[in-house]
Order: C-alpha cells, then structure tokens, then sequence
C-alpha cells in the first residue's frame, strides 16, 4: 500500500476520461444527440470529473444531491461533498430533453464536443437559497453568485462520460496532472504526508513561507496551481508557472516540492471552497490543505479565517485531508523575517503587507516593489510580462480584489 491518504469516498480513483475503441465510438455516437451548451465552469468541472479529482462522482448531481450538499455537505448516498455540481439548459431546451435521453456536452467557448451524459432527472432549484447557504449572500457583485444566477433555469443531472480534457491550453501540459500522476509521484518519492499549497496569485514570499512551513511537518508540498478561468487582470498561468519554477529552483531544497496546475474555475466560495480544496486534494493524494487567511474569499463577504473555521464544523470523518490552518503570514522588520500574526508581536509599521492587486498595480505602473515582499527573480518575470503587455492593464481597487490582502 502507498500510505498516501484514499481517494475520497473511500474507493478508488474514479476518472470518467474514456481512451480507446470506447472513446472513438463514444465521440462518434454524441455527433447526433441533442447539444447541450456548457458554461466554463461546467465544462471545467466535467474535466474535474473526467482525470478522478471529482472522484466518486459519477455525473453532475440530482436534487437529493444538490439539496444535501447545500443543507448538509452530504450528497444522498451519505457521502460528504461541500459544494453543488451541477449543470443548467433553458426551460426551452429541457422540455426537449426526456429523461433517459443521452445529449452531447459541448463547450460555448470552444465550441468542442466534451462528453456525453445520459439524463436521469431534471428539476428546477433555488438559486438564491443555494447562494446563501454556499456563498452565505445572495447579492450579484459576489463573482460566485452572479454565475448560479446566470445559470439556465433548469438542472439535468445524470451520469457522463468524458471525451477531452484539452480545454486548457498546450502551454500547462507539463504542470498539468491527473490525481493518478501526482499520486504515483508521491508514491517513487515515498511521500506520505503532502501539504497542497492552492495558488491562483504568483507566489510572493508570503506563499514560500507558508510552503516551507508545511515541508517542515509533511514530507513534502504539492505546489498546486489554478489553471482555470480567473478574473480579468489577473497574471495568466504560464507567467505563474515559471515564476514557481524559478522560486523552487532558487529557494527550495532539490525534492520537497512539486508543482503542478489543476483545471478548476473559482467560485470565490471562501470556506465551503476550503472544503472542495481539500476534497479533491484527498483524490490528488494529499493528506493536509494549507488554508491561509481568507481562503478563496472575494471582498469582504467572509471572515479571515471563517475557512479555519468550518473545518471544525464538518463531521470528523468526513474528510481525510485536514487543514493545515496558518495564520496571515509576512515580512516583519523588526523579527528580521517572515513570521505570522501568532509568531510576531509587532505592529503594522514593520510589517510588509501588499496586495496581490496594489502589487499588480505597481508592476504595471512600473514602481518599485517594497524589499522582502517578494524575491528579485520572481519580480524580474513579473516585469517582463507586464513590460511586453500591449497596453498597461488598468488595474483597480476594486471591491472583489481588496479581498486578496496577500
Ligand atoms: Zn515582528
């Protein structure tokens, strides 16, 4: 046995992704069903399903499943899952659908045939109670809430099959792994214990310090990157990928840490986020979750450490993987270091603390970033890309990008 910790659900690695003879006819079947047009965040998803990150679900969730993980993080089958999976068609569309039918998954954007799905049911639900017991708001400013309220009007669920994970572009096909990849890696290394360190920001100091905590208590950290959709303004993956890359080369010991990009899109979901971080962390092998200050939070619709919180409030065996809860973490002047709330006793004034977005904003504006935020070569790739971007990115404070304060 690897030691690693079991893939949610107990079972094994469940990937929908089909290969083969099984693919072509698959593909080839789909060509004349009926298309259903996914959002990026259902197509995003369907990849989760198709490399087993998504394990054990089978397809996109029923009602009994959509209103259990809502009101109590547990789909019908007892199992825990803390955030909907769902997929959405117009009143118009769902009443050409019947139950039993199989339709085609496509993407809208790429307009790429994604998988296929026999539909068991379809049922209409309550946006707004799912934002608030998901989002804890209903309001539209929320990114997240805004996407469950575009949503078509009706949910058909039922189980896929998964045809492409090539939605994500040839640029992430080193980092990019399936749950089966990192797990074997793990595996050679003899890694037991692995810290995830989730990153959607380039890693600036405060990242490194919190990885180096980890590598201190675990064999070892998954630096793990979001390659899904962000929000406009934000620094594209690939620059993120060399910047981790050249961060590890330069202040990392050789083979405690891996990097690697998974394909989700962000709900801004704060806590109940936290809780599928560490969900599908399990699949990838993981047994810790570093959860940060305002995990996955956007604005000011969370508390700092709400996402510390809710781990003590889910069921002790509903995960495997647990958090590894750190407090808001920096440069002090006077500890002559990094150091966090718990650790440093000094105030604001010998603190450096920088925004992902005032940081975006000097970059782009060409200022000097303040010493020990982050380290000179990460800066220099950060430069460079906004040196060669066309036109200087407007960035504003606005009120989802406050949230990020680190
Ligand atoms: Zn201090």
């Amino acid at each position: 046995m690897s030691g690693l910790v079991s893939p949610h659900g107990g079972g094994e690695l469940k990937p929908l992704l089909l290969s083969g003879e099984e693919l072509r006819q698959e593909w080839e079947k789909a060509q004349t069903l009926e298309r259903v047009m996914m959002t990026s965040r259902e197509t995003s998803d369907l990849i989760m399903m198709g490399i087993g990150a998504f394990t054990p679900l089978d397809g996109f969730m029923g009602k009994d499943d959509w209103k259990g993980v809502c009101d109590s993080f547990t789909m019908a089958n007892g199992i825990f899952w803390p955030i909907p999976i769902t997929l959405s068609v117009s009143k118009e569309q769902a009443n050409n659908i019947k139950e039993g039918q199989e339709v085609a998954l496509v993407d809208t954007e790429t307009g790429e045939l994604m998988g296929s799905m026999t539909v068991q049911e379809r049922y209409t639900i309550d946006k707004s109670h799912e934002c608030k017991q998901i989002f804890k708001t209903d309001e539209l400013e929320h990114p997240g809430v805004a996407k469950v309220m575009e949503q078509g009007d009706v949910n058909i669920a039922g189980s896929v099959k998964v045809f492409s994970e090539s939605y994500y572009p040839e640029m992430f096909k080193d980092v990019y792994m399936r749950p089966a990849e990192t797990r074997k890696i793990f595996e050679e290394k003899g890694w037991k214990t692995v810290a995830a360190l989730q990153l959607r920001n380039p890693m600036h100091r405060s990242h490194e310090y919190l990885a180096k905590i980890a590598i201190e208590v675990c064999d070892g950290v998954l630096i793990h990157q979001l390659v899904g959709k962000l929000k406009p303004g934000d620094i594209p993956a690939e620059v993120r990928v060399r910047a981790i890359d050249t961060l590890v080369e330069h202040y990392f010991v050789k083979d405690t840490c891996i990097q690697a990009g998974y394909p989700m899109e962000m709900r801004y979901g704060g806590p109940r986020e936290a809780l599928l971080h560490a969900t599908f962390r399990q699949n990838y092998g993981c047994s810790h979750l570093i959860v940060g200050r305002d995990h996955a939070g956007v604005g000011e619709y969370y508390g700092p450490f709400d996402a510390h919180h809710i781990f003590d409030e889910i069921p002790k065996d509903a995960l495997e993987t647990k958090p590894l809860k750190i407090d808001w973490t920096f440069y002090c002047n006077k500890c002559d270091g990094m150091a966090s709330m718990k650790t440093c006793p000094h105030g604001k004034e010998d603190r450096m603390l920088l925004s992902g977005t005032k940081l975006r904003k000097m970059l782009s504006e060409g200022e000097e970033v303040p010493d020990h935020f982050s380290r000179a070569e990460v800066l220099e790739i950060l430069r460079e890309y906004y040196a060669g971007l066309e036109e200087k990115v407007e960035v504003k404070l606005h009120k989802y990008a406050e949230g990020e304060k680190k």
